[in-house]
């Protein structure tokens, strides 16, 4: 069996909002302890180890989902397409949008919308392989960086998500919801030059999947 990515946060993640905190204190407290003595040296330095890998993190992570974010999105998307247009490698590229969210939040209320976006993180992220890259692009958007995959390929797990969120029972506060995401795929191919084009193929493929009536995958090859 292939491995998959434990949710690195574990499954009731809640992102502690003292965290910031914490790292202002100890910058404080590393100022007014400014002249520090040898014996102290080692401390000072794990504490500095300590701010910057939660600093680092911060940056990278969304809050709500603890996936990445879209900051890291942007940087991964290029590097990654560089790197398959220069190894001849394949790479797949797919947007993930909740159908009619809004509707989620109107009806039970903005923490419940907020508790079906960690759920579907959650789902997303036990689909694919640990070398795949998942992030919450916006709002109710997620993506995902296929490597190593051409586009026949990447949409096997994709469809295995669709068809997950759609047999899944999201339960809130004694609701019973029922949720469908729609899909857009894309893949760097010769015709595509640039990130930005492998982007908006996608992009465009995800109305189309928006258009035929939700709840499934379009590609688009060109
Ligand atoms: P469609 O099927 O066409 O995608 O419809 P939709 O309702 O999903 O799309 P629309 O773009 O109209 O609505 C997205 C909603 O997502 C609107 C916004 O309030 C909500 N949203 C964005 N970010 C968050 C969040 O962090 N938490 C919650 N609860 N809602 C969010
Ligand atoms: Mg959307
Ligand atoms: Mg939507």
């Amino acid at each position: 069996m292939e491995e998959k990515r434990e949710n690195f946060l574990g499954e009731n993640f809640n992102f502690p909002e003292s965290v910031l905190d914490e790292i202002q204190k100890n910058i404080e407290d590393i100022i007014l302890n400014f002249d520090i003595p040898e014996s102290n040296k080692l401390d000072v330095i794990k504490k500095i180890n300590y701010m910057y890998s939660q600093t680092r993190y911060l940056s990278v992570t969304d809050a709500l989902t603890g996936l990445y974010n879209r900051r890291h999105f942007e940087d991964n998307l290029e590097r990654e397409f560089l790197r398959a247009v220069r190894y001849k490698s394949n790479l797949s590229f797919a947007i993930i949008d909740v159908d009619f969210f809004k509707k989620i939040n109107d009806t039970y209320g903005h923490s419940c919308g907020d508790y079906v976006l960690k759920e579907i993180a959650y789902l997303i992220l036990q689909t694919f392989r640990k070398t795949d890259l998942v992030f919450r692009y916006g709002g109710e958007e997620f993506t995902v960086i296929i490597t190593e995959t051409p586009l026949e390929k990447a949409v096997i797990p994709l469809e295995r998500l669709r068809k997950s969120i759609e047999e899944y029972i999201f339960s809130y506060n004694k609701n019973k919801i029922k949720i469908t995401v729609s899909i857009g795929v894309s893949t760097v191919n010769e015709k595509v030059k640039s990130v930005h084009e492998l982007f908006e193929n996608a992009d465009k493929a995800l109305y189309q999947a928006k258009e035929n009536g939700r709840n499934q995958i379009q590609t688009n090859l060109s």
